[in-house]
């Protein structure tokens, strides 16, 4: 029996269609018995397996893949398998290719003396780590307040396209801290276990422009 049976049709008014119950999967977010055609089978299965044993069973038992290996020819199923395992490698190698070019980001924070008296502190590369604007802005307005001073968006003069913060001031120890600290504004950047920075992924560029 299938967990998508349509509705009785006694009980739907004739002019509509009855609704019909599709459960989405929570990992690859296919319906459950299009699972197979994404790349994260062996997880798939293992997170329905806990929430819902019995679609589990009905979608994925000996019983149920024999019924279904009756309509496939032999070479059919084998090349079903063989794809899924292959889209499922692809994925890991891609994921685990996201987490090292994260893990070798580096934001570089920098001073730079604008005039003999006036310093400002700039931070650059935090897109790497969290999304760009509108971040970035909600970070200054943040940095802003916290030293009371101020903290803008400029595009940067290195790398252009590559936006980056500027404080008003020598702030560059504190940031530091608050950034391997994740403290406000910089709650939102991912955690050391999410591939987020360590002390090596912060340079202090001590040259001033
Ligand atoms: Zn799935």
């Amino acid at each position: 029996m299938s967990a998508v049976a349509a509705q009785p049709e006694a009980e739907a008014p004739p002019e509509r269609f009855p609704p019909r119950s599709v459960h989405y999967c929570e990992i690859c977010t296919f319906p459950y018995e299009y699972c197979e055609y994404g790349s994260s089978l062996t997880k798939c299965k293992a997170n329905l397996e806990s929430r819902d044993p019995v679609l589990f069973s009905s979608l994925y038992s000996e019983e149920a893949i024999t019924d279904k290996l009756k309509s496939l020819t032999t070479e059919q199923a084998e090349s079903l398998e063989r794809e899924s395992a292959k889209r499922e490698r692809k994925a890991e190698a891609k994921a685990e290719k996201e987490r090292a070019q994260l893990a070798s980001s580096k934001v570089i924070l920098s001073r730079v003396a604008r005039t003999k008296r006036k310093v400002i502190t700039c931070i650059t590369g935090l897109h790497l780590f969290s999304p760009p604007l509108p971040a970035l802005k909600v970070i200054a307005k943040g940095l802003s307040s916290r030293f009371a001073t101020g903290a803008s968006v400029s595009q940067s003069i290195q790398n252009p396209g590559v936006d980056e913060i500027h404080i008003q001031g020598d702030v560059l120890d504190e940031v530091k801290k608050m950034l391997l600290q994740r403290a406000k504004p910089f709650e939102k950047m991912p955690s050391v276990e999410d591939g987020g920075l360590l002390e090596k992924n912060i340079v202090i560029d001590e040259k001033a422009k």
